[in-house]
């Protein structure tokens, strides 16, 4: 059982299982709504999360044309959880809003074509220029 909450701590989630899957994000979308040069991510199924306080919703689409729905806490902004539309039976968590210094490291990492330069990962990290459902994608 692990809990994410926003800085504020108004806007909460219980995780009882672990994440799908891990992922850490370059893309311009994510650097401007964490405010970080890259978003951490967990994908988790929506029966093992249970959502509790107040969150605002601001909808975005995806390079896949298909809508994400972002919520973040509306007393402190941070973003805390997504339901991307494209796969309803999954909510992306922020990994930061776990606190949890010991959380699985990203199994891969996407949009690397606009990583910053000074970003390194070490060789676990499967990589993609773009998303991994485009073969020609792969970082080499
Ligand atoms: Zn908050
Ligand atoms: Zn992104």
């Amino acid at each position: 059982m692990a809990n994410a909450q926003c800085a504020c701590g108004a806007l909460r989630l219980m995780l009882s299982e672990p994440p799908r899957s891990t992922a850490l994000c370059h893309c311009f979308a994510c650097q401007r709504r964490t405010g970080a040069p890259f978003s951490a991510n967990a994908f988790y199924s929506v029966d093992s999360v249970e959502i509790s306080g107040p969150s605002t919703e601001f909808v975005r689409t995806a390079e896949s044309g298909r809508k994400v729905r972002m919520h973040f806490c509306p007393a402190c902004g941070s973003t805390v959880y997504w339901k991307p539309d494209a796969s309803p039976s999954v909510i992306g968590v922020a990994v930061g809003s776990l606190a949890d210094p010991d959380f699985a490291p990203p199994a891969m990492s996407v949009f690397e074509q606009s990583k910053h330069k000074w970003v390194r990962l070490d060789g676990t990290v499967e990589r993609f220029q773009r998303m991994p459902s485009d073969k020609r994608s792969r970082s080499t």
